[in-house]
Formats: C-alpha cells, sequence, structure tokens
C-alpha cells in the first residue's frame, strides 16, 4: 500500500503531469502497471512494437540510437518518460532504451495517455513539450556528429605537422584536377620536391628541430604557390605538386622561385638558426592516365637534381 502511494507521488511528478491536478487524472494509475527492471534490461527495441508510454519512477534508462547501440544517445531519469514517438507514430520505438540501473516505470497504455490527451490541455502540452524537447537534443546531436565527421575528413586528409595534404588526398585531388584539365585541353605538371642532405638536420639538431624545418618549408610553399596549385606531402620530407594549366617553362620558373625562397629562409628552432636546400624534379602531364609515368619521370629529374649538386631543378628529359 506504502508502495502505491509513494508511486502516485513519484507518478504526479512526472513532466507528463506539470501544472496538472492529479486527482483530475489517476484513474490512469488503475489502467497502468508498474515494470521492474534490472541494470541491462531493454525496455524499448527498435525491432520491438511499443504500446506504452513508460513514466520513469526510479532509476535511470540510457538511450542508444537504432544504426549505432553502442554509442549512448540520452540518459533519462526519475520525472522523464520514453515511448512518445511510437506513442505519436503509431510505428516501433525510434531507439534502443535499456536500464542502467535497477529503475522501475509506470507502463501507461497508449490510449489511456490519449484520453488523458483529450481530457487535459496541460497533458497535451506537455507532451508536445517532451516532444519538443527530444527534437532538440537529436537536431544538436546530429549537428554534434555531422561537425565531428567534417573534423574526422579533414584529419584524415590533412598532415597534422605540416598543415598539407596528405597521400590519401593526393589520390583522389589530382586525378579530379587533371580530369578538368584534360578536358579544357591544358596542359598541366608535376614536381617532385625533396629537402637536401635532410638526415644531417636530423642528426645535428635532432628531430624536432627536423620537424620544424619541414614545417618551415611547407609554410613556404603554401604561402607562394598559385590558389589552384596541388601540394602534397608525398612522402617523409619529400613533396609533390600539382601545377595545372601549367607549361613546363612556366613550371621550371615557378620551382626555380620556390627553391630560392626555401634557401633564403632562415629556420629557427629550439635556439638553432640554420638554413635549407631542396631539390626538384619536374614533368610534363596532360592526362590521368599518365600520373605514374610523370611521377616516375619528375623523380628521374630530381635524381638528377641531386646527382648534379642538389639546391637544383632539373626537367624530365
Ligand atoms: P638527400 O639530399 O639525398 O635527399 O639526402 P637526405 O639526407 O635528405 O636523404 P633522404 O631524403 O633519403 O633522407 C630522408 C630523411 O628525412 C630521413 C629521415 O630521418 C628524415 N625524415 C623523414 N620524415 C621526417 C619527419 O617527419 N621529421 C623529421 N624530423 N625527419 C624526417
Ligand atoms: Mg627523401
Ligand atoms: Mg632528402
Amino acid at each position: 500500500m506504502q508502495e502505491l502511494e509513494s508511486d502516485r507521488a513519484l507518478t504526479a511528478q512526472n513532466l507528463l503531469f506539470r501544472n496538472v491536478d492529479f486527482t483530475s487524472v489517476e484513474y490512469m494509475l488503475e489502467r497502468s502497471h508498474v515494470r521492474t527492471l534490472a541494470a541491462g534490461d531493454k525496455l524499448l527495441q527498435p525491432e520491438l512494437p511499443n504500446e506504452h508510454l513508460y513514466l520513469i519512477l526510479e532509476g535511470e534508462l540510457r538511450v542508444h540510437l537504432a544504426a549505432q547501440q553502442t554509442v549512448e544517445h540520452a540518459t533519462l531519469v526519475a520525472g522523464e518518460c520514453t515511448g512518445e514517438i511510437s506513442l505519436v507514430d503509431g510505428k516501433n520505438p525510434s531507439a534502443l532504451v535499456v536500464a542502467a540501473k535497477p529503475t522501475r516505470v509506470l507502463a501507461v497504455p497508449h490510449d489511456t495517455v490519449w484520453s488523458l490527451v483529450d481530457q487535459s490541455h496541460d497533458v497535451a502540452r506537455n507532451l508536445l513539450a517532451i516532444i519538443a524537447g527530444r527534437m532538440r537534443h537529436d537536431n544538436s546531436a546530429l549537428i554534434t556528429s555531422h561537425n565531428q565527421r567534417a573534423q574526422y575528413e579533414h584529419q584524415a586528409t590533412v598532415d597534422a605537422l605540416t598543415g598539407v595534404h596528405n597521400r590519401r588526398w593526393m589520390n583522389d585531388a589530382f586525378p579530379r584536377v587533371l580530369h578538368r584539365c584534360a578536358l579544357n585541353k591544358q596542359h598541366s605538371a608535376v614536381m617532385v620536391l625533396d629537402i637536401d642532405h635532410f638526415k644531417k638536420v636530423n642528426d645535428s639538431y635532432g628531430h624536432l628541430v627536423g620537424d620544424a624545418a619541414l614545417k618551415s618549408l611547407a609554410d613556404i610553399m603554401q604561402h607562394n604557390l598559385r590558389p589552384h596549385d596541388l601540394l602534397v606531402r608525398y612522402g617523409g620530407e619529400e613533396f609533390a605538386i600539382l601545377l595545372p594549366d601549367t607549361a613546363l617553362g612556366e613550371a621550371k620558373s615557378i620551382a626555380e622561385r620556390l627553391r630560392k625562397m626555401v634557401a633564403a629562409n632562415e629556420v629557427v628552432s629550439h635556439g638553432v638558426a640554420f638554413k635549407i636546400t631542396v631539390s626538384s624534379g619536374i614533368a610534363p602531364i596532360d592526362e590521368v592516365s599518365e600520373l605514374e609515368t610523370s611521377f616516375a619521370q619528375a623523380d628521374e629529374a630530381l635524381y638528377r637534381a641531386k646527382e648534379g649538386g642538389r639546391n637544383r631543378v632539373e626537367i624530365a628529359a
């Protein structure tokens, strides 16, 4: 009897009955029943129909979205309810709802909820407010997950040290741009660039200083290439650049300009200051199908630049 009294009080405190004189609706208690859940028990499952609105008397429920049942979407506590979406649309629950600890809920049959709505404006308004609250929560979860996905995508295509795109991005972006250039009958060029004697930088000053030199080189290139040039950190201290709509002569001027800027730039890091130089090789490219051969040609030109004394630009033979 005492349990019944306290359940009555707990039910009256539910959001559904805010501003409602509970004595006018308490007949619903007779039509409802209490369900006791142990931690881990499932209350609602997307694959099973639901015919009740559950008012939480005590305990805690976790809501997991159907598509990703491991990730917790929301937590519901005493005074809140669950099952309102299937109440309104008559479909299966949209989420998996599981007890997070021993929990007691009052199961109110759908037809009883509708009779309460018919009878009381305040119950109707509270139900709408509960559903609006769910929608707001779902929207903000959507925005968060959208932003997270954008962030993950960014992280997956951008190199953390230099902020330059990585090889994975290149595999997608280079063919796309080349395809457009080919359609417009434009000639392009690929350039590969490698730091000279970079091992010595690491050996003399340490890896962290080597990293700073890489970052400094990437910054110079990013600031001095044209907006439509595609810069990629291709390997450890090797970069690849696609120069769209660029004749070989122009590509050579761009490479020379970068070479001089790098050679003139002082890298200052961890209390040491020094300069680095780069060598590069350039090859022409007109079609996506030539990517592999053009890269090989540019690599061969880079090799010659190294052999020829470094701090040089060479063009594919
Ligand atoms: P070369 O002029 O022939 O290119 O000589 P090199 O010493 O630069 O030779 P190589 O290009 O083979 O050496 C690459 C070196 O770059 C080896 C490796 O320790 C260093 N390196 C690669 N990635 C990183 C990085 O992310 N950070 C640092 N600090 N060093 C790197
Ligand atoms: Mg190298
Ligand atoms: Mg090198």
